[in-house]
């Protein structure tokens, strides 16, 4: 595979449900290794992005490609045909997404929630996906939270859980959905901090945020969305500090 093409692309990309159309023709290249801030106001279509790029949604014309595969598509011949499930399923596997709520299984530990998907999908064997899952929860800080239960960790440890869970599968990419948004201010920082930390290990990273300072601080390409279309993108510096355009000047003064 050629390493030097971006991580993501999305060309034209079309999405509607029923009537209502949220994404009228993105295009977008998401480089590697580079850590991609998606900001905009409520419903303009920034958590569609992230789920058509997970193939969680269905795009309605368009292309996206991941790592240089066209998402929902295998090709054959030269002929692209649409993907089977199972082989989605694989696809949807390189792509790790934390969410705003953490999604963590209440039953199961927090070394079992990491160890779920390498042993249950990748098969993985159980002393490696363990011994992975303590790496990773080192790397996150939780060393000591190995046997705990998510109800009996903060909101900003779960989060960190969640995000040692998908990293646990490998993906080329990680995927974020408002990560802090649904964090107390004072559990902000511990999370923001684990996601600065895995993109100066050179992880490639988009994440859809609110944290204007993270994104100055720790992006590299900076895209504001407005109504399902980008209106600007372009280092932070440019697009957090001389926005060029009212909509989002009017979005980072608060007012949108
Ligand atoms: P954002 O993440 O920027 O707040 P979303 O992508 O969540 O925006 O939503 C964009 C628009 O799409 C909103 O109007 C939302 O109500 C609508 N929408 C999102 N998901 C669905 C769905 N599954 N069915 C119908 N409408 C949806
Ligand atoms: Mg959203």
């Amino acid at each position: 595979m050629n390493n030097t093409l971006p991580m993501v692309r999305l060309e034209s990309v079309h999405k509607s449900f029923g009537s209502l159309e949220v994404l009228k023709g993105i295009d977008l290249v998401m480089e590697r290794e580079k850590v991609t801030c998606l900001i905009g106001p409520s419903g303009s279509g920034k958590s569609t992005l992230l789920r058509c790029i997970n193939h969680i949604e269905r795009i309605n014309s368009g292309r996206i490609f991941v790592d240089n595969d066209l998402v929902g598509y295998t090709e054959r011949g030269g002929k692209f045909y649409e993907m089977k499930e199972r082989d989605t399923i694989r696809q949807r596997q390189q792509i790790g997404m934390v969410f705003q709520g953490f999604n963590l299984f209440p039953h199961m530990t927090v070394e079992q929630n990491i160890m779920e998907g390498p042993v249950g999908i990748l098969k993985v064997p159980l002393a490696e996906a363990r011994a992975d899952a303590h790496r990773l929860l080192t790397r996150v800080g939780l060393a000591e939270k190995a046997t705990a239960y998510p109800n009996q960790l903060s909101g900003g440890q779960k989060q960190r859980v969640a995000i040692a869970r998908a990293l646990a599968m490998k993906p080329k990419v990680m995927l974020f959905d408002e990560p802090t948004s649904a964090l107390d201010p004072e559990l902000v920082g511990e999370v923001l901090e684990v996601m600065r930390d895995l993109a100066a290990s050179g992880m490639t990273m988009i994440v859809v945020t609110h944290e204007i300072a993270f994104a100055r601080d720790v992006g590299d390409h900076v895209v504001f969305m407005d109504d399902g279309r980008i209106v600007e993108q372009g280092a932070p510096s440019e697009v957090l500090s001389r926005p060029s355009h009212a909509r989002t000047q009017a979005f980072l003064r608060g007012v949108l």
